[in-house]
């Protein structure tokens, strides 16, 4: 590793660390690659494990977010990860950066959202570690889940044919992120709070990843964090297929579409690149979408097909009437 890390691509770095020399032990089935890694330590069920980091100035403005908010987006995220895999969370480690400026009153309100982020998912928190950083608070959450072996849904099951669908809206946290970005735009008070809650107060779909693997429905899953094109360029990478997506289907609310108009910006864009939405982007076979409709709706949730998954490679967009193929994916940290 020569050179600066512009160079690199997020996913370069990691490929650093993924290299495999020699055989993987039995107990490894999945390894770097998915939303978590999935362990086989005998019996029924497997164990899943996820990481994600949230650190200020990168994933979060400390005046733009509550502390309280801010604990709970840390474990909401990372439960995203193990609904991406169809699985439940069970217990949380926490690694904590505090700055010299950080104050009792704050890392007691994150304290609080963080417990009640986990009350809700029925997490508990079981260790982690704290220290002292020079400038920015960091926070990184390593969460364990579970889920019986023969219900995990990994990235890389999508058959060419496969309806392509999405658990819920693309579109707000980016455009909820363009508001706290823009504190000058000026929108009706209902979306403006629509926006700024699915950005700073996001909810994992647990309850259609449970759904959709305990009936066996989705052949892939992934959750999306980075961008719907990128994390659709994900299942498409594991599962050696492609893939059309049409606009027009992207579930799109009136509120980013309002304020997305009002900031010049095309609303496609924030669903298409946006990223942070944690809602569920699966394949599944066409014959299934009417009970995978009829399951989400029992759940209060609207699944929407939004495309199918080709032979042949790539990913294309349908827009405006023309098949084009997507100039940039998505977030990457070192682009
Ligand atoms: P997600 O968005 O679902 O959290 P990421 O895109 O962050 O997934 O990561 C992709 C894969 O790379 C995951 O399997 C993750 O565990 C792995 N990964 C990311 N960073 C590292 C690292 N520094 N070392 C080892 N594995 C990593
Ligand atoms: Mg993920």
């Amino acid at each position: 590793l020569t050179g600066s890390l512009q160079q690199l691509t997020e996913f370069g770095i990691i490929g650093l660390f993924s290299q495999q020399v020699g055989a993987r032990p039995a107990w490894v089935s999945t390894g770097i690659g998915d939303d978590c890694a999935v362990l086989d330590l005998g019996g029924e069920k497997r164990l899943l494990v996820t990481c994600d980091m949230l650190v200020e100035g990168v994933h979060f403005l400390s005046d733009r977010i509550s502390p309280r908010q801010l604990g709970q987006k840390s474990i909401a995220v990372n439960a995203s990860d193990i609904a991406a895999m169809g699985g439940e969370p069970l217990a949380a480690f926490l690694g904590l950066g505090l700055t010299p400026q950080t104050s009792a009153e704050y890392v007691r309100a994150f304290r609080d959202g963080l417990l009640e982020g986990c009350r809700e998912l029925g997490v508990e928190l079981l260790g982690g570690d704290t220290v002292a950083t020079r400038t920015d608070l960091a926070v990184s959450i390593t969460l364990l889940g579970q889920v019986r072996a023969e219900e995990v849904v990994l990235r890389s099951g999508a058959r060419p044919g496969d309806l392509l669908f999405l658990g819920g809206n693309v579109g707000d946290s980016a455009a909820g992120l363009r508001l706290l970005l823009h504190p000058d735009l000026i929108l009706p008070p209902e979306h403006r709070e629509a926006l700024l809650r699915a950005h700073l107060e996001p909810r994992p779909q647990l309850r259609l990843g449970r759904f959709l693997a305990s009936h066996r429905l989705a052949h892939s899953l992934i959750d999306v964090s980075d961008g719907l094109l990128q994390d659709l360029g994900h299942i498409c990478a594991s599962s050696g297929v492609g893939a059309r997506v049409d606009c027009a289907r992207l579930p799109i609310s009136v509120s980013a579409t309002e304020a997305a108009s009002r900031s010049g910006l095309d609303p496609r864009d924030f669903a298409l690149y946006g990223g942070e939405d944690y809602v569920l982007l699966f394949s599944a076979a066409p014959q299934d979408e009417d009970q995978i409709r009829d399951g989400g709706r029992a759940l209060g949730l609207e699944v929407h097909p939004i495309g199918e998954i080709t032979a042949e490679a790539g990913v294309s967009v349908l827009r405006d009437g023309r098949w084009v193929s997507p100039e940039r994916e998505g977030y990457d940290h070192f682009r």
